[in-house]
């Protein structure tokens, strides 16, 4: 089919169901919807009732309204059957594939019929689900592949045929020679085993992943437009080398103090105990909304915090503690609590947290979104990756950026209240760390800013939606 020329633009927007890649294509949907362009936002049935609950039940002065001007939230199946694990990846990865062609082209089919001037002209998806491209061109619309993780990564990617050609991976995407691999100069190295697909224990899921990077490749080499949360200026390489690539990041909430995308409530009374600390003087621990711990490291962890004499602002998910609610060590929260120096919430308002004036430094697992949010606010870290792509993150941002330092784990892996409180004190006494992680903060604003890089590129984008 042709693609709509439509009396008025209509882009459908269609994240990957976890928060890290719902919030970023939430924030996209926002500013494409400021500029009098429809979208409608879709999510798979669990994630719309999370969004929904989250924005009713965030603990907030003001309740969030997610339907705003322009924006139209709904929902399709995510195909699974009763009888599925609701916690099983892979059968959902499996369902969402086997299922979202159908839903999604009936979807698109109900949107067209029902209002002709509005026809879908446009599909944003995330990366992940690339095949989503091929439904897309069937009814008409053009399709958009949307990176929510950095430029190198999708570098990386690019690369992929090419390095398993000429022998630096092997089928599993494994690193066959040396301990690193890199695909440019000025773009850091991947160490074995922190390639965004290695899972070095179970190499048949290793497999899946990696051919499922292998059929991104393919996706992304033909087609035409393909936005990114990042900015030039801080991946000039990553961006130069991906030709048909519009970095148009930071993607930010900072200014939307009733907004949230978020598909946990926020405890925002955090905030106002931040209010009540000095200037620059706390800890901010979060990991993200995937990653979990064994009780073992997270009882470090408490003791480190607490050893470092710092105030510190932890989110504990209540599945921290490998899916079950973490315990503490005994007293642990009688004595933080008597000081007023631990504040412990199940889930916060996270850019709000980092933009204020209170925050030192970011203990973060060092997921893309918290890379950009930590940086964009000018705050220096302490890495802590998790898996996936976290691990290149961290060493763009100790190596590259040099706005962090790695908490080392033992040879047993696990990171000790010692090197917890010595990385704490370490950050806290090196003022160029915060002096880069500033000088960041202003690059990221100049290139959003009017006339800044990623504010020209999403001009382009906007303009080629409207003509
Ligand atoms: N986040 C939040 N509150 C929290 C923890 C995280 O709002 O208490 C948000 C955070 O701001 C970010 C997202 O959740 O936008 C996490 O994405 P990221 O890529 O950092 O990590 P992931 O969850 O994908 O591992």
């Amino acid at each position: 089919m042709a693609i709509v020329k439509a009396k008025k633009p209509h882009v459908l927007v269609v994240p990957f169901p976890v928060q890290g890649h719902v919030r970023p294509l939430m924030k996209l949907s926002r500013q494409i919807a400021k500029h009098g362009i429809k979208v409608t936002f879709v999510s798979i049935q669990t994630i719309h009732e999370k969004l929904l609950a989250a924005a009713k039940l965030s603990k907030d002065e003001e309740k969030v309204d997610l339907e705003e001007d322009n924006i139209v939230m709904t929902s399709i199946p995510d195909g699974r059957r009763p009888e599925d694990d609701p916690n099983d990846s892979f059968i959902l990865l499996e369902s969402l594939r086997d299922s979202m062609p159908r839903s999604l082209t009936d979807l698109i089919e109900m949107i067209n019929s029902s209002n002709p001037d509005e026809k879908i002209s446009c599909v944003i998806m995330d990366v992940t689900i690339e095949w989503l491209s091929e439904t897309a061109e069937k009814m008409g619309a053009e399709p958009v592949i949307f990176m929510p993780a950095s430029g190198a990564g999708l570098t990386m990617l690019r690369h992929l045929g090419r390095l398993v050609d000429d022998g630096s991976l092997d089928s599993n995407g494994s690193i066959i020679r040396g301990e690193k691999i890199s695909v440019w100069d000025d773009i850091p190295a991947w160490r074995v085993n922190e390639l965004t697909w290695s899972i070095p224990f179970d190499l048949t899921t290793q497999k899946i992943f990696f051919d499922c990077a292998l059929r991104i490749e393919k996706t992304i080499n033909r087609i035409k437009w393909l936005l990114g949360n990042t900015f030039y200026q801080l991946e000039p390489a990553a961006c130069d080398l991906n030709p048909n690539f519009l970095p148009i990041g930071p993607l930010l909430e900072m200014n939307r103090s009733k907004s949230s995308s978020s598909i946990h409530p926020e405890d925002t009374s955090c905030l106002s105990w931040l209010d009540e600390k000095p200037y620059g003087s706390v800890v901010y621990v979060s990991f993200g909304s995937l990653a979990v711990f064994s009780q073992q490291q997270l009882d470090e962890l408490a003791l480190g915090l607490e050893l470092s004499g710092r105030p510190f602002l932890w989110v504990v998910r209540p599945d921290l503690a490998n899916g079950s609610r973490a315990e503490f060590p005994d007293g642990f929260l009688e004595r933080v609590n008597s000081l007023g120096i631990g504040k412990i919430v199940d889930w916060a308002p996270q850019e709000r947290v980092l933009s204020h004036t209170s925050i030192a430094c970011f203990v973060s697992h060092c997921g893309w979104n918290s890379t950009l949010e930590g940086l964009s606010n000018g705050v220096p870290f302490l890495c802590w990756p998790y898996f996936s792509d976290q691990y290149h993150n961290q060493n763009y941002i100790c190596d590259q950026w040099k706005i962090g330092l790695r908490i080392v784990p033992d040879e047993n892996g696990i990171r000790s209240r010692g090197e917890i409180k010595t990385k704490i004190e370490m950050l806290f006494s090196n003022d160029n760390m915060k002096a880069n992680a500033l000088k960041l903060k202003e690059l990221a604003e100049e290139s959003v800013n009017e006339g800044g890089s990623s504010y020209k590129n999403f001009e382009i984008f906007i303009e080629h939606l409207i003509k």
